[in-house]
C-alpha cells in the first residue's frame, strides 16, 4: 500500500525559512523519554573521553594526536609517518565501505548518537538554553519580546556560557592538532610570543562559537556531505526513524466533546514536529533533514501512554517492515555486510600490528657510476635513509651478502634519534677480478641491536671487461 502524503508543501522549502525566505529560528521542545535517556548516555560518554584523551600519554606519546603541520600522527600512541600512508589508505577505504555499509543497514545512527555536531548541539549548547531560557515556548517568548531586563540578563549569561564552552571545546581539538603541551604552553605565554598558535587556539574557538549559535541545525541539513549522500544511501529495507503511516492515517484530532477518537493512531498533536531539532514533521516520510536524534520516538509514545495506544507510532524500522507490517530483523544481508565489515577491520588490524618500528631505503646515489682504486678495488655508493618510529635511539648495522665486498662508511654510521629519520652515504668495495660482469647482485641486510629487519636488493655497478 503506497501512503499518499496529505500535503506535499513540505518538499517547498526548508523548515528553516519562513514565508519571506528569510532564517526561521527553531524551538524545538526539550527531549525526554527512554531513547533520550540512552542518547544522553552515550553523548556524555564520548564527550567525555573526547575532553580526556588529549592528556592520556602511552610510553611519552600522545594516545591520538593528528599533527598536518609537522605530518606527524599518533594512534594509540604509536607514531605514524607519512611512509604508512598505504596503511592510512586501508583505513579511508575501510572506512568508505564501513559508512555505505553500515549506512544502508542501520541509517543515520551516526548523525543522531555519535556525531560532534548533535551531540554538542543536542546535549550540550541546548540543555544551556533549556536551563537558562526555559523550554520551546519561553524561549520564542523570550525570542519575540522586546529588550528588557530580563531578556538582556538571560542572553548575556547564555552568550557567557556559550563563549566559555567554545573556548574549551576550540583548547581540546587544537590539543589533537598540536598536543595538549603545546596548548599548554600556549595559554601560559603571550600570545605575541606566538602568534600562529594564538590565531590558531581563536579559530578554533571562534568556529565552535559560530556553529553552535549561528549555524546550528543548517550543519546537519545543508552543509553536511554525509547527510546529502543519504538519499543514495538508504535503501527500502534501512532501519530508520519512521513514522507507521500503515497504523498511523488516517489522522485526526480527538473529538472530546463527540466522543470520537481518529480512525488512524496519529492524533495529529504535533508534538513529534515541536520535538524535532531540525523542524521536519517525520509523518511526511524519511526526509534528509532528518538526523535520526529519536526525540519523536519518545515525544510519541508519550502521546500513545496518554490516549491508551501501543507505543511505537514513530519507531526505528525500515519502510519495507512498514508496508508489510514485519518487524525490523537481522537478515542474512545484514548478518553478510556485518562479517564483511568485521574482516575489513582484522585485515586494518592485522596490518597495524605488523607495521614495522623501523623501516630503511637502500639504495646506489643516483647519478654515480663506480670508482676504481689504483689497487683494483671497485667501489660503489649508496645512501641509506632510515625512519626510527620508537622512542629508543636506535644504530643500524648494515651488512653485505658478497663474500669479498667490504663496506666503508664517508661519515658516521647510521644512529637514530628517538622518532626521527636520517640518512648517511657509505661504499662497498668489492675487488675487480672478483665481479661478476658490468651488474653484480648485491643483498643487503639491514639489522637493528643484531637483529634483522630488512633486506634489500640491489645491483653493484663494474667495469666492462677490458674498460681501464
Ligand atoms: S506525536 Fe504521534 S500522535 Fe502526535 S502528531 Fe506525531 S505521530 Fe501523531
Ligand atoms: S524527525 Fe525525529 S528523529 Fe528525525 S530529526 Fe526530527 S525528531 Fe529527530
Amino acid at each position: 500500500m503506497d501512503f499518499v502524503y496529505p500535503e506535499e508543501t513540505f518538499r517547498d522549502k526548508p523548515s528553516n525559512i519562513d514565508g519571506e525566505n528569510k532564517r526561521a529560528w527553531l524551538f524545538p521542545k526539550k527531549p525526554a523519554g527512554k531513547w533520550t535517556n540512552y542518547r544522553r548516555v552515550v553523548a556524555y560518554t564520548l564527550l567525555s573521553l573526547f575532553l580526556v584523551i588529549p592528556f592520556i600519554k602511552i610510553g611519552g606519546n600522545p594516545l591520538f594526536m593528528f599533527n598536518l603541520i609537522d605530518r606527524q600522527f599518533f594512534i594509540f600512541g604509536q607514531i605514524f609517518w607519512p611512509q604508512d600512508f598505504p596503511i592510512f589508505l586501508l583505513f579511508a577505504l575501510i572506512f568508505f565501505v564501513f559508512v555505505i555499509l553500515f549506512t544502508s543497514i542501520f541509517g543515520r545512527v551516526w548523525c543522531g548518537w555519535t556525531c560532534p555536531q548533535t551531540i554538542l548541539m543536542e546535549m550540550v549548547f541546548r540543555p544551556i538554553e533549556y536551563f537558562i531560557e526555559g523550554d520551546y515556548k519561553q524561549q520564542r517568548r523570550l525570542a519575540e519580546s522586546e529588550w528588557n531586563a530580563e531578556k538582556i540578563r538571560k542572553r548575556s549569561l547564555k552568550q557567557l556560557v556559550f563563549i566559555l564552552i567554545s573556548l574549551v571545546m576550540g583548547h581540546t581539538s587544537m590539543a589533537y592538532l598540536v598536543g595538549i603541551d603545546r596548548v599548554k604552553e600556549l595559554v601560559s605565554t603571550s600570545p605575541l610570543e606566538n602568534m600562529t598558535g594564538f590565531l590558531g587556539l581563536l579559530l578554533f574557538t571562534l568556529l565552535f562559537y559560530l556553529v553552535f549559535t549561528r549555524v546550528r541545525e543548517i550543519a546537519c541539513t545543508i552543509i553536511c556531505p554525509y547527510g546529502r549522500l543519504q538519499s543514495v544511501l538508504l535503501t527500502k529495507n534501512s532501519a530508520v526513524v519512521a513514522y507507521d503511516y500503515v497504523r498511523g492515517e488516517p489522522r485526526g484530532k480527538i473529538n472530546k466533546q463527540a466522543g470520537e477518537m481518529p480512525k488512524g493512531d496519529c492524533i495529529d498533536c504535533k508534538l513529534c514536529v515541536h520535538v524535532c531539532p531540525t523542524g521536519i514533521d517525520i509523518r511526511n516520510g524519511t526526509q534528509m533533514e532528518c538526523v535520526n536524534c529519536t526525540a519523536c520516538i519518545d515525544a510519541c509514545n508519550e502521546v500513545m501512554d496518554k490516549v491508551g495506544k501501543p507505543r511505537g507510532l514513530i519507531r526505528i524500522d525500515s519502510l519495507f517492515g512498514i508496508e508489510n507490517k514485519i518487524p525490523f530483523r537481522f537478515t542474512a544481508r545484514v548478518a553478510m555486510y556485518s562479517l564483511l565489515l568485521v574482516g575489513l577491520l582484522g585485515v586494518f588490524g592485522f596490518l597495524l600490528v605488523r607495521r614495522t618500528m623501523i623501516e630503511a631505503k637502500l639504495m646506489r646515489v643516483p647519478g654515480t657510476l663506480f670508482q676504481r682504486t689504483e689497487v683494483g678495488i671497485i667501489g660503489n655508493m649508496y645512501n641509506i635513509q632510515a625512519i626510527n618510529k620508537t622512542n629508543l635511539l636506535q644504530d643500524i648495522e648494515v651488512m653485505v651478502d658478497h663474500p669479498d665486498a667490504k663496506i666503508r662508511f664517508v661519515a658516521e654510521e647510521l644512529s637514530l634519534k628517538p622518532q626521527a629519520s636520517s640518512s648517511t652515504v657509505f661504499f662497498v668495495e668489492i675487488p675487480e677480478n672478483k665481479l661478476e660482469g658490468m651488474k653484480t647482485d648485491l643483498e643487503f641486510t639491514i639489522l637493528v641491536g643484531g637483529k634483522e629487519i630488512q633486506s634489500i636488493k640491489t645491483k653493484f655497478v663494474g667495469p666492462s671487461k677490458g674498460t681501464k
